[in-house]
């Protein structure tokens, strides 16, 4: 039941997300407005935007003009969906609203609000190959003040944040810029205070692994080529959100292949 509600609830956000990343790049507010369908500019209605519901409903079209709706909205409303509640697994083991304390509560809503912001930055770097910084820099200062009242050292999530933006902030200069943009450093910087030290490593390891193998597949598959652009963003979103989710048991299973 409980798990039912965190779903519908994922499902909500998600579909809030979709709106606030469509307006983030018409630049419009995210509050203020009616949503309308992108080709006919049809006012949508609430029985048009139930999550997921309306467009498997709808079979992924707009009731009024049958044009299609990007895979976008519905995949980002299920994975949003799909994040809340292994986040509400993770934290709250006993999947009991009684016996949270209010320590995991903000905990819960901490990590529900970054993965959120995770989801924008992925769908935006997937889409734009932008990360941008009205979106990078608030979770940054949230997500390092939240870590301090869970138990973070202040020192321990400089020193992650330093290594993580670093990390980038190196391969930037060497490159001279072609290789890293400014998003990444600052992304680096938010992996850091996420994760602090030392997973902010975990994160920056699987981040690479799975760029190499999805790069390594679209060079083979001829759909990319040497020298094209790939939205790293996403894969550091992937890896930082893996990283939170089962970090310890990575590296632990990681090791295990060694010893
Ligand atoms: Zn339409």
């Amino acid at each position: 039941m409980t798990v039912a509600f965190v779903f519908i609830l994922g499902l909500f956000i998600g579909s809030f997300l979709n709106v606030v990343i469509l307006r983030l790049r018409r630049q419009e507010s995210f509050i203020k407005g009616s949503s309308k369908c992108l080709f006919c500019q049809h006012r949508l209605y609430p029985k048009d935007l139930i999550p997921l519901f309306s467009y498997l409903f709808l079979k992924g079209r707009c009731r009024y003009c049958q044009k299609r709706f990007s895979h976008q909205y519905p995949l980002v409303e299920f994975f949003t969906g799909f994040s809340f509640v292994l986040i509400f697994q993770k934290i709250v083991p006993s999947a009991d609203w009684n016996l949270i304390s209010s320590l995991q509560v903000l905990h819960l809503l901490d990590w529900w609000v970054i993965v959120s912001f995770l989801v924008i930055i992925f769908v935006y770097d997937f889409k734009y190959y932008l990360i941008l910084d009205r979106v990078v820099w608030p979770i940054i200062i949230l997500s390092f003040l939240v870590n301090l009242f869970l138990g973070f050292s202040i020192f321990n999530l400089v020193f992650a944040a330093v290594i993580g933006g670093g990390f980038f902030f190196l391969q930037f200069i060497v490159s001279k810029g072609r290789w890293i943009g400014g998003g990444d450093i600052r992304l680096g910087l938010l992996m850091g205070v996420i994760l602090g030290w030392p997973h902010v490593l975990t994160a920056l390891f699987i981040s690479y692994v799975l760029g190499s193998a999805v790069g390594v597949s679209l060079l083979w598959s001829k759909r990319k080529d040497w020298g094209d652009k790939i939205p790293f963003g996403t894969f550091l979103t992937i890896g930082t959100f893996m990283t939170m989710l089962w970090g310890p048991a990575l590296v632990k299973w990681y090791l295990s292949l060694f010893y």
